[in-house]
C-alpha cells in the first residue's frame, strides 16, 4: 500500500540476502534428503526424519488461502505443541527442514526438555554445529509463547476478540498480547508496502471514473486531564465509493503540496474526486498538470449532501473514520504512537474484506510470505 516511512538501505539489503539464502537452502532440499538418506544408512540405525513434515504435505500459498478454519476445528488440529509444530510446517510457517551452518548436512529433530516447544534441530554429526531452536528463521523465534497460543492467538486477533479478552482465553499476560497484536499489525504494514494499492481509476466495465471521497480528520484531539489540550494527529484518507477500498495515511500538515502529492501517489488518473471545501483541494483538477482527475466539491458549512445533485457527499469517507475511531478507542491499550499500526491494521482488513475468504488464512500467507 503506501510507504510513509521508506525502509533503509540496510534494511533492504539484510532482506534480500536472507532471501537468496533461503533460496539456496530451498535449491538444497533434494540435496538434504539425499543425505539424510546417506546417514541413515552409514549409521546403520534409524534416526528421526529430517523434515518436520513430508514435504509433499506442505501446502502452496494458493491452498494456505483457501483453507477455512473455525475454532471448532483449529482447538483439536493444534491443540499440543507437536501438533501445532506440525500445523505451522504444513503451512510453510517453520521450517520443515534445516541444513548444519557448519558441515551442511541436514539436521534432524530431536527431543529437547529444555524448551517449551520440547524439540530442537541437531547435527547429526560430530562437527560443532550444535543446534537450533524448532522456530529458527521463523515469525515465531521471537516469542516465548507455546506456539498452540500463538496459532490461537492469530485467530483471536482475527477474529476482533478485544486484547483484554484474549488475555483471558490464552492465560497470558496483557503485555504479551499487546506485543503479540503489534507483531500482527507489523505483517500488516509490511503486506501493505509489499502490495501497494491504489484506487480508483477508470470502471473496466463501464470506462466510467470511478468516484473517490477524500478527507482529513484529527485522531486523539482531546482534552487531557488538568484541562490541558493534546494535539491530535491529522490523517488523511481516500475510499472507493462502490468498493470500500480505502488508504490512511498519517500527516504533518494538510498544505495543498501535502495532499496533492498523496492524491497523486494513492489514487489512480481517471478518478472522479469528490472532497470537502478544504482550501488544500481547490486545485485538484490541476494536479500534474491537469487532466488526470475531475473533482467535485460538498461544502460541509452549507450542506453534506448537495442539494442539487445527490452523489455529492463525503459520507462514506465520514462512516469509515468513524468506524475506525470506533475501533481504536475500542483496543485494550491504545497508544497514540502506534497510530498508524492501528490504521494499517484498518486498511489491511479492509483491503481484504471478502465474504469468500477468512482473514485468518489471508494473514497466516502473509506471515509466510514474510519470513
Ligand atoms: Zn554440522
Amino acid at each position: 500500500m503506501f510507504l510513509l516511512e521508506t525502509e533503509s538501505r540496510s534494511d533492504k539489503k539484510k532482506k534480500v540476502v536472507c532471501f537468496h539464502w533461503k533460496r539456496k537452502v530451498g535449491y538444497a532440499c533434494d540435496e538434504l534428503s539425499k543425505s539424510a538418506e546417506n546417514i541413515k544408512m552409514a549409521g546403520g540405525r534409524p534416526r528421526n526424519p529430517v523434515n518436520l513434515v513430508p514435504v509433499d504435505q506442505v501446502l502452496q500459498p494458493q491452498q494456505v488461502l483457501e483453507e477455512q478454519w473455525t475454532l471448532l476445528e483449529l482447538i483439536p488440529a493444534v491443540d499440543t505443541t507437536d501438533k501445532a509444530i506440525q500445523w505451522l510446517a504444513r503451512r510453510g510457517m517453520l521450517r520443515n527442514h534445516l541444513l548444519c551452518h557448519v558441515c551442511g548436512n541436514g539436521m534432524t529433530v530431536s527431543g529437547y526438555n529444555g524448551h517449551i516447544d520440547g524439540k530442537r534441530w541437531k547435527c547429526p554429526t560430530q562437527c560443532r554445529g550444535g543446534t537450533k531452536s524448532i522456530r529458527f528463521d521463523s515469525w515465531f523465534q521471537r516469542s516465548h509463547l507455546p506456539l498452540t497460543k500463538c496459532i490461537l492467538l492469530l485467530y483471536f486477533w482475527v477474529e476482533d476478540l478485544p486484547q483484554d479478552k484474549i488475555c483471558r482465553e490464552l492465560g497470558i499476560g496483557c503485555h504479551t498480547a499487546i506485543d503479540w497484536c503489534n507483531f500482527i499489525r507489523e505483517v500488516c504494514d509490511e503486506d501493505l508496502r509489499r502490495h501497494p494499492q491504489q484506487i480508483g481509476g477508470l470502471d473496466p466495465q463501464t470506462w466510467e471514473p470511478v468516484v473517490v471521497e477524500i478527507d482529513e480528520t484529527k485522531y486523539f484531539h482531546r482534552k487531557y486531564h488538568r484541562g490541558q489540550w493534546r494535539e491530535g494527529h491529522w490523517v488523511f484518507g481516500g475510499i472507493e465509493r462502490d468498493s470500500g477500498k480505502c488508504f490512511m495515511v498519517e500527516v504533518q500538515d494538510r498544505t495543498r503540496a501535502t495532499l496533492e502529492a498523496l492524491i497523486q501517489e494513492w489514487i489512480l488518473p481517471g478518478s472522479h474526486i469528490i472532497s470537502d471545501g478544504w482550501r488544500s483541494y481547490h486545485h485538484v483538477e490541476q494536479i500534474g498538470g491537469g487532466g488526470l482527475y475531475t473533482h467535485d466539491v460538498i461544502v460541509h458549512e452549507n450542506h453534506f449532501v448537495d442539494p442539487k445533485n445527490p452523489a455529492i457527499h463525503t459520507q462514506n469517507i465520514g462512516n469509515t473514520w468513524m468506524r475506525a475511531k470506533r475501533k481504536l478507542k475500542r483496543q485494550f491499550g491504545t497508544s497514540e504512537a502506534l497510530l498508524q499500526s492501528y490504521l494499517y491494521e484498518f486498511v489491511w482488513r479492509n483491503k481484504y474484506k471478502d465474504g469468500q475468504r477468512s482473514y485468518f488464512s489471508r494473514l497466516l500467507t502473509c506471515i509466510r510470505e514474510q519470513y
